[in-house]
């Protein structure tokens, strides 16, 4: 049941004394690097003052913008002789940071995804092909070194190159995929294509999904597609990667390990501490990192922690599906829209195909957006205009979550841009 039962199982307060123990020597560590050198003197840190968990309030925020100031080596604690590798985030909303990892960190965010992995169920035996990119993109070493760690029998495969995918999968009978969920849609279709069902001409059973907003229905339907169990994955580069909080088999929020991780949700604005199940930013203290600690990492992921345990017996708390970054928000016509919102409204429209993009567009000093949807083959024969209804069954329920009528245009299935990693659904034009 689990990879390590007294640490998963442990009661509050022991958590809260090791958690303690862990911070005071984190804040000591990270002291060591020219960053929080800096941080701590002109805030008067010292570890004197850290008596009680909540007394990390008293650290200001750490910023993606403080990484990228202090590119590359700033938050670094030790001599490069010690450090064996660095990782880098996609760069999806800008210039990359990097993260610098000794032996014990690479060995301390292993064991994390193999607990997250075994939570899930995947077991020795089981053939594990992980289709992302390897390389500085934390999703392919992060997983594989965590599998390994498990025991699986490990395909690297990387990321794209479908037919090939499809290929490793049936000759090696994998069981177990990890994969970004735009990815897993587009795949299936790859697999009709070659006349292939994934449900009767594989062996898969378990899928990890994540590194991407993605709705419970985007999910449900990997889930149908596959015929397999699907698990929400979520990580950070600056927080290692992957490992950072999974779905358990209750697939109901997904734990954090408090152990590895002080959590704290935030509202952006005020930077307030909220209670648990509002919702706000996540804010990050790593408390096992040796190379580079981070501390209150502001994440700018929202989502709220559930306050209830959860009934697999893991006392590590939870927290809600990612709703977006802060700044994935978009704003029409006053609205605040998140495309997690369309994803879910999508999604759960069977008709709709395994593609789409938003375009926001200014026209006569008017907002407008356009959203751009693949019919599903089954349900297209040929003439789009036979869709009328479908077109306006899209924009009345997408009026019903987002408030307001987006101009709904109907495709071909396959005519839309795809990416082999993190999906880019939202093209704003307003600003050209
Ligand atoms: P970048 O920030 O450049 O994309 P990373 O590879 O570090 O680089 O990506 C981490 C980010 O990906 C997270 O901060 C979050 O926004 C997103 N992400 C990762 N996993 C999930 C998930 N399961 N659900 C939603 N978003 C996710
Ligand atoms: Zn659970």
């Amino acid at each position: 049941m689990f990879w390590e039962k007294e640490i998963e199982t442990i009661p509050e307060r022991e958590l809260h004394r090791l958690q303690l123990g862990r911070l005071k020597k984190t804040l000591k560590q990270a002291g060591k690097s020219p960053a929080y050198g800096k941080i701590f003197k002109t805030h008067r840190i010292s570890l004197d003052k850290i008596k009680t968990l909540n007394d990390l309030k008293r650290v200001p925020f750490t910023t993606k913008e403080d990484l990228r100031k202090n590119f590359p080596y700033g938050f670094v604690t030790m001599a490069k002789e010690k450090i064996v590798r660095v990782h880098s985030s996609s760069g999806t909303t800008g210039r990359a940071t990097a993260v610098f990892h000794t032996v014990n960190d690479l060995e301390g965010w292993a064991n994390l995804v193999a607990r997250c992995m075994f939570m899930t169920g995947v077991r020795k035996g089981d053939v594990f092909q992980n289709m992302v990119g390897y390389g500085l993109f934390t999703g392919g070493l992060g997983f594989q070194y965590g599998a390994e760690r498990l025991g699986a029998l490990t395909i690297p495969s990387g990321s794209g190159n479908s037919k090939r995918q499809i290929t490793l999968m049936g000759d090696f009978e994998t069981t177990v995929i990890h994969i970004i969920p735009s990815y897993a849609l587009h795949l299936w279709k790859v697999f009709a294509e070659m006349g292939l069902d994934p449900r009767k001409d594989t062996k898969l059973r378990i899928a990890l999904i994540g590194a991407e907003p993605h709705s419970d229905a985007t999910r449900q339907r990997i889930e149908e597609m596959y015929g397999v169990q699907a698990f929400n994955s979520y990580g950070l580069s600056e927080m290692n990667g992957p490992g950072v909080a999974f779905e358990c088999p209750e697939k109901s929020g997904m734990h954090f390990w408090e152990d590895h991780f002080i959590v704290e949700v935030i509202d952006p604005k005020t930077q307030k501490v909220l209670p648990d199940g509002e919702e706000g930013e996540l804010v990050f203290t790593t408390l096992m990192r040796e190379a580079m600690p981070l501390i209150r990492y502001r994440s700018k992921d929202l989502a709220a922690i559930f306050p209830e345990p959860c009934r697999c017996g893991r006392r590590h708390r939870r927290i809600s599906r990612i709703k977006g970054r802060s700044d994935d928000m978009f704003i029409l016509k006053g609205v605040n829209i998140f495309p997690l919102q369309i994803d879910m409204v999508l999604m759960n429209i069977p008709e709709v195909g395994t593609n789409y993009q938003v375009v926001l567009e200014r026209e006569d000093f008017q907002d407008k957006m356009v959203v751009r949807v693949e019919v599903r083959p089954e349900f297209f024969r040929g003439e789009l205009r036979q869709l009328e209804n479908l077109r306006r069954q899209i924009s009345e329920s997408l009026k019903s979550e987002i408030l307001v009528t987006p101009k709904v245009e109907l495709v071909e299935p396959d005519t839309l841009p795809k990416s082999e990693g993190k999906a880019v659904r939202v093209v704003d034009r307003r600003e050209m």
